[in-house]
């Protein structure tokens, strides 16, 4: 039996609201089909909670299978823990802030 997916909608839904019946996203490369499974808890601690259509704009997201960028898609789902065993769980390893400095050319 497919997980559910969510409800096609013209109201917005959320990171939250997909927590409440799903534990995992799965991204998905659709030219080759690579996928990764990510908490949902992790990609709102992230992104902050954010509407799930527009998970697939907040990264660079890059399909680690292909290379292509730009054609992951987004959805919900409880794998049973053979699926999980079997596939590849993506977890934050560690949140970089970055510096830039912008210099200009004088005089003041
Ligand atoms: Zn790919």
């Amino acid at each position: 039996m497919p997980e559910p997916y969510w409800p096609k909608r013209k109201g917005s839904y959320r990171l939250s609201n997909a927590a409440k019946n799903s534990r995992y996203a799965r991204l998905r490369c659709r030219y080759c089909k690579t996928y990764r499974y990510y908490l949902i808890e992790e990609l709102k601690a992230v992104f902050g909670d954010i509407e799930c259509d527009d998970v697939v704009y907040q990264n660079d997201w890059r399909c680690s299978g292909c290379g292509e960028k730009n054609m992951i898609e987004f959805d919900t789902c409880n794998p049973s823990a053979t699926e999980l065993q079997a596939s590849v769980v993506r977890r934050i390893d560690r949140v970089v802030y970055v510096r830039k400095v912008i210099w200009k050319d004088g005089p003041d």
